[in-house]
């Protein structure tokens, strides 16, 4: 999905109103959770522009901070169905040395802990790039309703050296499923 125009997404910004929030440090979260995303009280973005991310500057932003921090350039925000963000996420990877640390798995645990069902179902991950195979999962299973990219994992390869990949891994299986099957057996009902 491409992002709207910059005029469209301008206008809109300018019809937005505000909404207050407590920011999350307030309401007990751990402390991990404030240091690693960032709340928002007030982005305005209304539940009936949907079809629209939110507009720039804060689309963008979390990837821009994730640059000027030294990571990787990628960041993502949450939406929810009241139009604020809860929370928002930029890529720590090198800081935190930690191969796992990409914006939409932080949003999507974030997500699957904090927000009941039916908010989850009705929340929008906007992230600065397609999210990877990784994230995908967390997402599925974060009960997230719907995801906004603004850059394609091919657009994002044109932007990269050639070979810049990662290898594939040769995964082999099954092997053994007499054994295997023994601790799963019965446990989905
Ligand atoms: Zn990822």
């Amino acid at each position: 999905m491409e992002p709207a125009g910059g005029d469209v997404l301008s206008k809109l910004w300018a019809t937005f109103t505000p909404v207050s929030r407590p920011p999350l440090a307030s309401r007990g979260e751990p402390r991990w959770r404030r240091s690693r995303l960032t709340p928002r009280t007030a982005l305005p973005v209304r539940r009936d522009c949907w079809a629209s991310p939110p507009a720039n500057p804060p689309w963008p932003r979390p990837a821009a901070k994730a640059r000027a921090g030294g990571n990787p350039p990628f960041g993502s925000l949450l939406v929810g169905p009241d139009g604020t963000v809860p929370a928002e996420a930029g890529n720590t990877s090198l800081t935190d040395d930690e191969i796992t640390a990409h914006p939409e798995l932080k949003l999507a645990r974030w997500a699957a802990r904090e927000l009941d069902q039916d908010t989850a179902a009705r929340t929008t991950m906007y992230t600065s790039c397609q999210p990877c195979g990784m994230c995908t999962g967390a997402i599925e299973r974060s009960g997230l309703g719907r995801v906004v990219f603004a850059l394609s994992s091919e657009q994002l390869n044109t932007l990269k050296p050639a070979g810049s990949g990662f290898p594939r891994v040769p995964a082999e299986g099954p092997a053994l499923w007499e054994e295997a099957r023994v601790p799963v057996e019965g446990y989905y009902q």
